[in-house]
């Protein structure tokens, strides 16, 4: 009964978004809507093609690169790509933080605490398994308005895989995600930036945008911290992701360098911004 009060529900809002078109509110009311079915357990109906129509040309997939919460969730699949995302687009002197591997409890926190300092938001890409241990943290990250997305469960090298395997690597952190912070996560990342093709189906099929960097701190190599900010400071520009790690080996350069660097890129009127793919 539930089901087809959904499923009716869900048929009305197609036509209705076919009728309206596929720009503005439509496709933004669409795309919430729609995503309340998701969860069933059936096959939904599948929509006419002026539905359809509306559905692809709606304008909320990828916004450029504004706002502060964190996206609401829901799998949906995606068009699939052929090379992830390098920079974040819009206008201005806007970039992105994104720090990889974690969590960890000795470099997350820090982290954290500079971000909330500077009331920054960043992209936090986490691997299954030290979410499994430090669940709170996730929990953290999404509470003070980061986007949590998924790097793997276990940071293999995602080339050298059959596809089962990237696919439980995948699911099973998005699981796990979910459960630490009540959303699935909409953003992945390959370990080592090694994408393949199944990697990028398997991702948008999850309903998961493929997003790469620009900048590598290198802070991996602990080079130290010196060395990271001067990387940040002198490759800063409009667009730019910026790569650093909170977990995977000592990060205590990472933490120690972005107390440096981040206030130097907010005094250079820079915009810290994490992406919106829904409106
Ligand atoms: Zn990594």
């Amino acid at each position: 009964m539930q089901k087809d009060h959904f499923f009716t529900r869900r048929r009305m809002l197609l036509a209705g978004a076919a009728a309206l078109g596929a720009a503005g509110t439509a496709g933004g009311v669409l795309a919430g809507r729609s995503q309340e079915t998701t969860g069933t357990a059936a096959p939904a109906p599948v929509p006419g093609p002026q539905a359809r129509q509306a559905l692809k040309g709606s304008t909320f997939r990828l916004q450029p690169l504004t706002g502060d919460g964190p996206p609401r969730a829901a799998p949906r699949k995606l068009k699939v790509r052929r090379e992830p995302i390098l920079r974040i687009s819009g206008r201005g002197r806007q970039m992105m933080l994104t720090f990889d591997d974690g969590p960890n409890p000795d470099y997350t926190p820090h982290i954290l605490d500079t971000l909330a300092k500077y009331d920054v938001r960043a992209m936090f890409f986490v691997c299954g398994e030290c979410v499994a241990d430090y669940k709170e943290l996730v929990a953290r990250m999404a509470d003070e308005g980061h986007v949590v997305g998924n790097h793997t469960w276990t940071h293999p090298l995602l080339t050298t895989l059959h596809r089962k395997e990237i696919r439980s690597e995948m699911e099973r952190t998005s699981d796990i995600i979910e459960d630490a912070c009540g959303e699935r996560p909409q953003w992945f990342r390959a370990p080592y930036g090694a994408w393949n093709r199944a990697a990028f189906q398997l991702g948008a099929k999850m309903g998961m945008e493929p997003m790469a960097w620009t900048l590598d701190t290198t802070d991996w190599m602990e080079p130290g911290a010196d060395t990271i900010i001067d990387r940040v400071e002198s490759g800063a520009a409009p667009g730019v992701v910026v790569l650093s790690h909170d977990a995977g080996g000592d990060r205590s350069e990472t933490v120690h360098a972005i107390r440096e660097w981040l206030p130097y890129l907010l005094d250079s009127g820079y915009h810290l911004t994490v992406p919106r793919r829904r409106v």
